[in-house]
């Protein structure tokens, strides 16, 4: 890549070396129809757009031109590899790799939930350049949009896999409007009917709270002005997947969803987004419990915003999002923004595997970037040190092997070892977390190492029914309690 790049917005028709690859990858999909039945070549156009539009450097577009052409067309790494260097070839093969692995476990139908692990793995595997997995979100993403031309039993399991795997993954990179199109595109093939349903819902909803909601909104804006604010207000729609997880945590009580109705005020520094804080609670009187600051403790994924929940003197409930303009783009943007900021150093020191340019809410990138190191080499890796936690809900252990196990959050030793095996559950004698001797009572934590310690004599106990988490031990040991075994 060339140092003297201009910045991306400049970028006005293709450089040679993309019309190299369209020219490429054009001619290799030749005759290759999609299930649409339009050309194959579309698809592979359609990721570079998607690329373009999140300003990836140029390797990143060229590998998004070409990633399907190794696994489908004759076009070997090779070629790849002499015609665009190093760099993109990595890149695609990485991509093909993801694809490989899918297919290696069964294909379409073992991918939930066993294989979550394996996608952890495999993004470890690849995060070597997490460019890789940015490219598969594009894939994804067209895929996802075109979703309506194949069969029913297959959009379901494609829809599921984008909500369980890559909308999390967006979601992880921060970036909030893929993660909000993925899911919900997802969500409407998975549970269409509630889709409908939660869609009017959000929609009657704006339509009723629209005129409160702009005499606030003027309100608002009065106040910010006399302070010679410099801001911006809008209206921040809520998505539909979004809502669905909501509710379900919520016990379905609408009357707990308070942010179904949202103003989002962006404004220009720090300093700024405090004042206008302040500026909202001397109108407005704050709820309890819903101030949340963002802004000094970020979220995991580098989210930063202040959040407000408001009640008006006419008893409307609203949100507020105050966020930086830098911190808008980035939780709409995330990952692939800081590549826009950084598109130089952050790609020359992934190369050199430099890591002193990286924001420090990216750091976890660097940690899958050592521990892929590691793994390439054969040498164990600290995962308890990997803050990868895509799945919230779900926490991964490790045998003392290094094998990945997947549990729900919250699960106790007893849970890991009926999960290896009944007989082994049913013989448990003790439990090493990390080493070192710990008892059954102790909850699992992302990343430990478990031991589960056996004896023939020890014989299942009835006791232990309250040291189990899953209702799958609960089954088994209660399964072995009845036999008296
Ligand atoms: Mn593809």
């Amino acid at each position: 890549m060339s140092k003297n790049k201009k910045p991306k917005e400049e970028r006005t028709e293709d450089s040679p070396r993309i019309l190299k690859a369209v020219e490429i990858a054009t001619k290799a999909h030749e005759g290759q129809l999609r299930k649409t039945g339009e050309p194959y070549i579309n698809h592979p156009l359609a990721v570079k757009k998607i690329l373009e539009d999140w300003q990836m450097d140029e390797d990143t577009i060229i590998a998004g031109i070409l990633h399907d052409t190794v696994e489908d067309t004759d076009i070997t790494l090779e070629q790849i590899k002499n015609e665009f260097g190093e760099s993109v070839a990595f890149l695609v093969d990485g991509v093909t790799k993801l694809g490989k692995i899918r297919k290696n476990m069964g294909g379409l139908d073992t991918y939930l939930p066993e294989t979550k692990d394996n996608f952890l793995r495999l993004m470890i595997a690849t995060g070597n350049d997490i460019r890789v997995l940015i490219i598969k979100l594009a894939d994804r993403l067209h895929n996802a949009r075109t979703l309506s031309a194949l069969p029913p039993d297959k959009q379901r399991k494609i829809a599921l896999e984008t909500l369980e795997i890559f909308a999390p993954l967006a979601d992880r990179l921060n970036m909030g409007r893929l993660r909000v199109e993925l899911a919900d595109i997802a969500f409407s093939y998975v549970n269409p009917k509630r889709f409908e349903y939660l869609k009017n819902l959000i929609e009657e909803n704006n339509k009723q709270a629209a005129k409160a909601l702009k005499q606030i909104e003027d309100e608002v804006s009065d106040l910010l002005k006399k302070e010679k604010l410099d801001f911006k207000i809008s209206g921040r729609i809520k998505s539909v997947y979004s809502l669905h997880k909501k509710l379900a945590k919520h016990n379905q009580n609408m009357g707990e969803i308070y942010d179904l109705t949202a103003l989002r005020i962006i404004v220009p520094d720090i300093t700024s987004c405090y004042l206008t804080l302040g500026l909202l609670h001397s109108l407005y009187t704050p709820m309890n419990g819903r101030i949340k600051d963002y802004i000094a403790k970020p979220k995991q994924n580098g989210y930063q915003s202040l959040h407000t929940t408001v009640i008006t003197p006419n008893k409307k409930i609203v949100e507020f999002q105050i966020r930086t303009d830098k911190m808008h783009e980035y939780a709409e943007r995330g990952l692939a923004a800081s590549f826009y900021y950084n598109e130089q150093k952050l790609t020359e020191n992934y190369k050199q595997g430099k890591i002193e340019h990286l924001p420090t809410n990216l750091l976890w990138i660097t940690e899958l970037q050592d521990a892929a190191a590691k793994l390439k080499e054969g040498k164990k890796v600290d995962l308890k040190k990997l803050r990868l936690n895509l799945f919230a809900d779900k926490i991964f252990v490790y045998t003392p092997k290094g094998d990945i196990i997947d549990l729900p959050n919250g699960s106790l030793p007893l849970d890991f070892a009926f999960r290896l095996h009944s007989e082994i559950g049913g013989h448990v004698s003790g439990v090493k977390i990390n080493g070192k001797m710990s008892n059954l009572n102790r909850k699992l934590e992302q990343g430990d190492v478990v031991e589960i310690l056996t004896s023939k004599n020890q014989v299942p106990r009835e006791s232990w029914l309250d040291k189990i988490f899953t209702s799958h031990a609960r089954q088994k040991l209660k399964q072995l309690l009845s036999r008296g075994s």
